[in-house]
């Protein structure tokens, strides 16, 4: 097993403040960035990188690019801030646009993504509750085993992930935990009358880019309308071209009751998310009931018309698409005896890494990285390759090179 690069004496300095100082809740690849520019990223020592993780798919649309950058600084020199306690002249815009974008009647913004997620939690009950007629308190929701829907109390308290329930309990009642891609046990679920939505990721990213059969998602959505019961899509991670299409469930049809979505909605400059549903839904929530200071600022709303319509000028779920297969297919021509499974879709993918050594995915993450790719392992032993969607062909290739070289080194 390799033995990682030395840090420069200037990367040590900001891990050494960042050790000291902040809290300890991630365990970073050490590399010091403090540039970046559509696929690429560069470190404090001016070393260029691949950024192969692309801030969790919130720079789907390349680091710092010019046309969403423009908007955000045209609108800060002008309005950042009111609250929701008054009108501003650009969120009604913004909901005209992105409502329209996605075929919705109604979008409720916010800005992180598990705040998403808590808001359709909400919703979901209330429409339970007022519209579907259970009885109070009684609400469930559904959703899945090895689901990643952030990091909040209520999201984790439907976790199964040990590192993110351990010692946070006691939890959030009223979910019921089924396991992923299995509609019998989606069926069975549904035959609780008190069942007021299901709550699912298109593709697990977190878990490790986990792919559901084909027709998982559309026979889900079925089930769920038979019974009288929302399908919330959570697509904060799988949305805004990341799969290959705008939506990752329109790879089956499927239109989502509650659709969520995140990160890329910025284009990696702030927190932004959104919550979008039909009236029959969203009205059941009136004013006082929900909010956020943050949420729908001008600033906000004047970035993601722009990182919306940047997605689609640019043609960002076909290059997607494209590069994705290629980027699969000449992975699978390597042949590795290290890569146990390459899968994914668009640009979302990952790689399952074959070795005895328990800290392999690493290793080959600090190969990467001298290499000049930066990756990060999921759970052991995948690892997700998920650059920016703007990489060409040419790129792909090049960086095929680099995780060739770099498996061949790193065990
Ligand atoms: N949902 C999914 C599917 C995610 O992948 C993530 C983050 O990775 C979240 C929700 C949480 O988003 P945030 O980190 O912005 O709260």
């Amino acid at each position: 097993m390799s033995v990682a690069m030395p840090l420069s004496e200037q990367s040590a300095y900001y891990l050494t403040l960042e050790e000291k100082y902040g809290a300890h809740n991630y365990h970073p690849v050490p590399v010091v960035l403090n540039r970046g520019k559509g696929v690429f990223v560069w470190d404090v020592d001016n070393k260029r990188y691949y950024d192969f993780l692309s801030g969790y798919s919130a720079v789907n649309q390349g680091h710092c690019h010019p046309r969403i950058i423009n908007a955000l600084l045209t609108q800060a020199q002008q309005l950042t801030l009111t609250s929701r306690a008054f009108h501003n002249n650009k969120l009604g815009e913004y909901e005209q646009y992105i409502t329209a974008y996605f075929g919705y009647d109604k979008v409720l913004p916010m800005n992180t993504g598990a705040e998403a997620v808590e808001t359709a939690l909400k919703l979901c009950r209330r429409w339970g509750y007022k519209v579907k007629g259970i009885p109070d308190n009684k609400a469930k929701i559904i959703v899945c085993a090895h689901n990643f829907h952030g990091r909040t109390l209520s999201v984790i308290s439907f976790s199964t992930d040990p590192s993110s329930i351990k010692q946070f309990g006691p939890f959030t009642p009223g979910f019921e935990i089924i396991p992923y891609n299995n509609i019998e046990a989606l069926s069975v679920a549904l035959e609780d009358k008190h069942v007021t939505g299901f709550l699912v990721e298109p593709i697990q990213g977190e878990a490790g880019v986990v792919i559901p059969d084909e027709g998982y998602l559309s026979r889900a959505k079925q089930l769920c309308e038979q019974h009288h019961v929302l399908f919330i899509a959570d697509e904060i991670q799988t949305g805004l071209c990341r799969t290959g299409k705008l939506l990752c469930c329109d790879h089956e049809n499927v239109k989502p009751d509650i659709l969520l979505l995140g990160k890329a909605l910025s284009g990696g400059t702030l927190p932004v998310s959104a919550i979008l549903a039909n009236d029959e839904i969203m009205l059941t929530i009136q004013a006082g009931e929900h909010g956020s200071t943050y949420g729908g600022n001008p600033l906000a709303c004047s970035v993601a018309i722009e990182a919306l319509s940047v997605l689609k000028e640019e043609k960002m779920a076909e290059n997607a698409e494209q590069a994705g297969a290629l980027l699969r297919s000449e992975l699978k021509k390597l042949n590795s005896p290290y890569i146990q499974t390459i899968r994914g879709k668009g640009l979302l993918n990952a790689i399952i890494i074959r070795h005895k050594d328990t800290e392999a995915a690493w290793q080959l993450c600090l190969k990467l990285k001298e290499n000049g790719l930066l990756a990060k392992p999921t759970h052991g032993d995948k690892i997700r390759l998920s650059p920016p969607l703007v990489i060409t062909k040419e790129q792909v290739m090049e960086c095929v090179d680099i995780i060739a070289k770099s498996t061949d080194a790193a065990f």
